[in-house]
């Protein structure tokens, strides 16, 4: 996450100090004593799919430009879990959601992101790439490009959606990716066990 340097309150250059009471430190400015918190970013995000076939997005942004992904993106204040998710299939990819039921929550605690992706059904198998998006496709599961995905956390999704599918059981699911950034994660799949 951005370092922060500036107060946002008046602007001063802010300390990183333990303040009573507390137990980390925090950005406080030596001005006028606000303290700035730095908390999680939720990402929500979709998995649709039409006659079996999965909506993917290739990303036309960096980080990972041309790589592959599934629909996601930062929550946005004063939206849910879901309506952050299917507004994020909508700017990305112009799907509209159906029928979504939560999937998978993800923790990434080394970069403290929090994934909540849902999956649900492409309204009339209608998509086609958005702003942030080069090109989108709907593929069967021997289609997937799997080592051109973006992020492992969605190859993760992807691989235990069909797993679950294979199973006639749409589970929902919880694993903790452990690691550094750029490095390859470790996944500790701690739900359903
Ligand atoms: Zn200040």
């Amino acid at each position: 996450m951005a370092k922060i340097n500036f107060c946002t309150q008046c602007a001063h250059r802010v300390d990183f100090l333990i303040p009573a009471d507390d137990s980390r430190p925090r950005a406080i400015c030596p001005n006028c004593k606000h303290i700035q918190y730095s908390n999680p970013k939720l990402v929500v995000g979709c998995l649709l799919t039409h006659q079996g076939k999965i909506l993917l997005c290739q990303r036309d942004i960096e980080p990972r430009i041309n790589y592959w992904t599934l629909p996601a993106g930062y929550m946005e204040n004063r939206e849910s879990t879901l309506e952050g998710a299917l507004r994020e299939a909508k700017e990305e990819a112009c799907a509209v959601g159906e029928n979504m039921r939560l999937f998978a929550i993800y923790d990434l605690p080394r970069i403290s992101h929090v994934y909540m992706l849902y999956v649900g059904d492409l309204a009339q198998g209608e998509a086609k790439a958005g702003d942030e998006t080069k090109a989108i496709a709907l593929l069967e599961e021997s289609e997937i490009p799997w080592s051109e995905m973006a992020f492992s956390v969605m190859t993760e999704a992807l691989q235990r959606y069909f797993e679950d599918r294979k199973n006639g059981e749409l589970n929902i699911h919880r694993a903790t990716f452990e690691g550094q950034p750029g490095e390859e994660a470790t996944i500790i799949r701690d739900w359903p066990q």
